[in-house]
């Protein structure tokens, strides 16, 4: 308000006031003041924005014309908006016609008209026959201030009231200042130089659409209620109005949405002092019914709340399309179908919104709620399984019926125990865990929540869990079959020793094995001799159904199970035949065969940079380095990314599993989910005794020693025996030579948002979180090695390789990771935890089963030799276990437990 007005005291101000209403009127008067309610303005009779407006003014029949105006007002309109704006229609004539034809009609004209134009002679021509006071919509400070101050005394001569856009010469406002820069500017010429009345002024602050994926739209929505508000206390007797469905455009085609949207824009727009606005009444939801969890998404976005708020409000839209007072007649269909059928529909295509209450309709058709679950939710969700089973579903979406699945079951549940029918009628409890030393399980969760949409119980104990736990919890909870899942080689043994405590107490309980390390050979010929009940090698989730089908029915099980032993019997024979005609040199004979590369003709190439250090880098910058392959077969989807999204068979389900992963990533990115911290340590190194590689400080004094392991198969063709130590120059050799070790992370974190997504129902997007942060992890370790080539070490400072060229791996060195095939054994992660002081720099911890914590982590060494390349180690022989052990300082037994899948006798 005005320094002098603020003096005034209250009587004079309200005498003021009451002077300076917004006095509008058709027939009848219109009187706006600060605590009247919202004026509606409506907007059928505009050619702009009504198709059918349009067809019946060109078709000029105007008596329907006239019709959509009068079905405004009886709708509630109580100012009607005319616009004739069109190329093809003489809009001076129509304008003037239809003004004419609205005078005639008492019950039309007793509201305000306003005359909607951007030509000026449109609005003049309105001007002159309009009945009452009407608005003019609109003028503004475009054309410059004189053409302003000509049109504004036109309006003030003809008695209207007019409304003025945020517009000036240098165009539309588009931010909070500009907005009320120029409707101060406006306001001041209107007021002083015309002398405009300042209750007649109505400023439209322009609403634009939010939601539109576009940083700077972010705040459109706040920016107009703070200019609104700032408006209202600073230019007096200014009115503010504006075009609401504009905000909602991105949503164009879902109504249930942009009803709300605009609802949602409406209260918050009176609540900072909007007086009126154009509306169109049927895209309008009342604020109050709006439900909730949508509120809380549209006011996330219009009130810029979050900043992944409009992925969010996409998201849930998918799930709200025009559900509710839809114009898709589809849509309402399947909801009107049969009961059993829109439950199946829910599952099948992971609609949320609909299950409880639906869930709640076949509780109350039922006896026992939980005949609920085993009639109309198993039916449904047979329908998934049968759909997944043939190829026709996919993972992710399965992974999302869970999600309705659970919801419904969550909504049960209390009516389920306030029955206390405890003869829950489960197809089987199954125990699920992820060995000792272990801490992968984005495999074992999607098995699991595959298996619980199938209505087996499951008891998921975890990662890392020993196996007491799992005996006693098998024990106890009487389980139908153990789960068993691994990553990394240590695992195998795990799960051996697990076999062997079974038998031991002589339980029957069947065994699944699945996780990346483990295979059917493996199980055939290490695990399932141990056991002598079934044990059987299941690797993804769409055969886990089935197998356990055939490990818990009666009738199944033994057949299976004795099928199942001859199977892997075969299986056995074959491997150990093969690998018994399989010729193995004695580790010296191996050596004499080494890979000799010519160190005299090699010159190392010194790092300009020798010692250890952290590595920080924002997360949005390892975006580039991403491998979206892998993450595509972590969900069971196989191909190469891109080709994958356009994949005939799996395509629309990778774009779709892609977008929402990539919703995700922009979450953890943009709010800051997790971090990346990463050490790493360029050493002085050479070759010594055979297969060692001896670090030294700058000083040249002895750090630790990795040590290497070396093929020992026959080869052929005078093929070397390769041993990774064989990339290092040998001491003797006189030459210094160089290598390095790293540990990268983007893991912290990850635990507790999956499990509050767990604690939320949501497995699909626990699942996701996991996936990503792996991705990213290792994006790190791309990121780090080529600044590690072009940079910290140098080696290779002029390399440039595009994403495709670097997940190829087509550069100069490598990066061998201990536990994968070139250096098998876990336990020199250890050296690399020393040398660097992982745990201590970065927190990044060793299991005991040697397995990285968190599990998002990535470690390896870097070569630096030209001619260094990844090659698998194959079989040992015991001989070189003897011999390891010996240079590691620990126990034959020890040193088999780690090397044991490797070992060949
Ligand atoms: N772009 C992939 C990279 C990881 S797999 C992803 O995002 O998942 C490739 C990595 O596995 C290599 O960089 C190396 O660290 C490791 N690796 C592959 N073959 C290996 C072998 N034979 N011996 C040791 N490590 C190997």
């Amino acid at each position: 308000m005005a320094e002098n007005e603020q003096s005034t005291t209250n009587n004079q101000q309200r005498a003021t006031n009451n002077q300076k209403q917004l006095k509008l009127s058709g027939l009848e008067p219109l009187v706006v003041t600060s605590d009247s309610n919202f004026i509606n303005i409506g907007e059928r009779t505009n050619v702009t924005g009504s198709r059918r407006f349009l067809r019946l003014i060109k078709e000029e029949n105007y008596d329907e014309a006239l019709e959509v105006a009068r079905a405004q007002v009886e709708g509630g309109a109580q100012i009607i908006d005319v616009n004739m704006d069109e190329g093809m229609l003489d809009g001076v004539n129509a304008m003037t016609t239809f003004l004419n034809l609205i005078a005639a009609e008492p019950d039309i004209a007793r509201v305000p008209v306003m005359i909607d134009s951007s030509k000026w002679e449109i609005i003049e021509a309105g001007l002159k026959v309009v009945q009452g006071k009407g608005v003019v919509n609109s003028i503004s400070l475009k054309e410059g201030e004189e053409e302003f101050i000509h049109r504004a005394k036109q309006i003030k001569r003809y008695g209207a009231a007019v409304i003025v856009m945020a517009f000036d010469e240098d165009g539309q406002a588009d931010s909070y200042e500009r907005r009320i820069e120029i409707c101060k500017r406006s306001y001041d010429v209107l007021v002083e130089t015309v002398k405009f009345p300042p209750q007649d002024i109505i400023f439209d602050p322009n609403i634009f659409p939010v939601a539109t994926g576009m940083e700077e739209h972010r705040q459109n929505a706040v920016d107009f209620f703070r200019a609104t508000q700032w408006i209202r206390e600073n230019l007096p007797h200014a009115h503010v109005s504006g075009g609401v469905s504009n905000v909602s455009f991105s949503f164009r085609g879902n109504n249930t949405v942009r009803e709300a949207m605009n609802a949602a824009f409406l209260y918050h727009g009176i609540k900072h002092g909007m007086t009126m606005g154009i509306v169109n009444p049927e895209m309008l939801e009342v604020y109050d019914e709006i439900p909730k969890d949508l509120l809380e998404y549209v006011e996330d976005v219009l009130l810029d709340r979050r900043d992944d708020a409009t992925e969010r409000l996409l998201d849930f839209a998918e799930t709200v399309k025009n559900n509710g007072k839809s114009d898709e007649k589809k849509v309402l269909e399947w909801r009107s179908g049969e009961l059993q059928e829109r439950i199946t529909h829910s599952l099948v295509k992971g609609v949320l919104e609909f299950i409880e209450d639906d869930a709640e309709e076949a509780r109350q058709s039922v006896e026992k709620p939980i005949e609920v679950i085993e009639v109309f939710l198993m039916n449904g969700m047979n329908v998934v399984g049968d759909l997944f089973g043939s190829g026709k579903m996919f993972l992710p979406q399965v992974v999302k019926s869970a999600r309705v699945m659970k919801k419904a079951v969550a909504y049960l549940l209390p009516f389920i125990e306030a029955e206390k029918t405890d003869d829950s009628r489960s197809a089987g409890k199954i125990l699920m865990a992820t060995v000792k030393g272990d801490v992968h399980d984005i495999g074992k969760n999607i098995v699991s929540v595959v298996l619980s949409c199938n209505n087996y119980e499951i008891v998921d104990l975890g990662v890392m869990v020993p196996p007491e736990k799992i005996i006693q919890t098998a024990k106890d909870e009487q389980v139908d079959v153990i789960g068993l899942s691994g990553l990394i080689t240590p695992s195998l043994d795990e799960m051996v020793y697990l076999a062997k405590e079974l038998e031991k107490l002589g339980l029957s309980i069947p065994v699944m094995i699945g996780g990346a390390t483990t295979s059917r050979a493996h199980t055939a010929v290490k695990i399932a001799p141990e056991y002598s009940k079934t044990v059987v090698h299941v690797n993804d989730a769409s055969r886990a159904v089935n197998v356990a089908g055939s490990l818990i029915n009666p009738k199944l099980k033994e057949d299976y199970g004795i099928a199942l032993r001859a199977e892997y019997d075969k299986l056995r024979e074959g491997f150990l035949n093969r690998s018994r005609q399989k010729n193995f040199l004695s580790i010296e004979q191996a050596r004499a065969n080494k890979l000799s590369l010519d160190w005299d003709e090699y010159t190392p190439s010194k790092p300009d940079f020798i010692g250890v250090k952290q590595v920080e880098i924002e997360l949005e910058d390892l975006r580039e380095y991403l491998d979206w392959t892998p993450f595509f077969r972590s969900w069971e989807l196989h191909g190469k990314y891109p080709a994958i999204l356009t994949d005939k068979v799996v395509g629309e389900q990778a774009s779709k599993l892609f977008a929402e992963a990539t919703d995700m990533l922009n979450r953890i990115i943009d709010e800051k989910w997790l971090t990346a911290k990463g050490i790493l340590g360029i050493f002085p190194a050479n070759q010594v005794d055979d297969d060692d590689i001896q670090l030294y400080d700058e000083d040249g004094a002895e750090l630790n020693k990795f040590l290497t392991l070396r093929q020992q198969s026959q080869k052929t063709k005078g093929a070397p025996n390769i041993a990774l130590a064989d990339f290092i120059a040998p001491k003797d050799s006189g030459k210094q030579d160089y290598m390095g070790a790293f540990c990268v992370t983007t893991g912290f974190g990850v635990d507790e948002i999956s499990d509050q997504y767990i604690k939320d129902l949501d497995d699909y997007n626990s699942i996701m979180i996991k996936a990503l942060a792996d991705r990213l992890a290792e994006a790190f370790a791309e990121y780090l090695h080529e600044k590690v080539r072009k940079d910290i070490w140098g080696y290779a400072s002029d390399e440039k390789l595009t994403n495709a060229e670097l997940i190829k791996e087509s550069y100069k060195g490598i990066r061998p990771a201990p536990g994968y095939p070139a250096c098998p054994d876990h336990l020199e992660k250890k050296v690399i935890w020393e040398v660097l002081d992982v745990e201590n720099e970065i927190g990044v911890k060793l299991t005991e089963g040697i397995a990285m914590w968190p599990a998002s982590s990535v470690s390896g060494y870097y070569f630096a030799h030209p001619k260094s390349r990844y090659f698998g180690l194959g079989k040992i022989k015991k001989d070189q276990v003897e011999d390891y052990a010996k240079r590691r300082n620990i126990s034959i037994e020890e040193a088999t437990k780690w090397l044991n899948p490797n070992i060949a006798d």
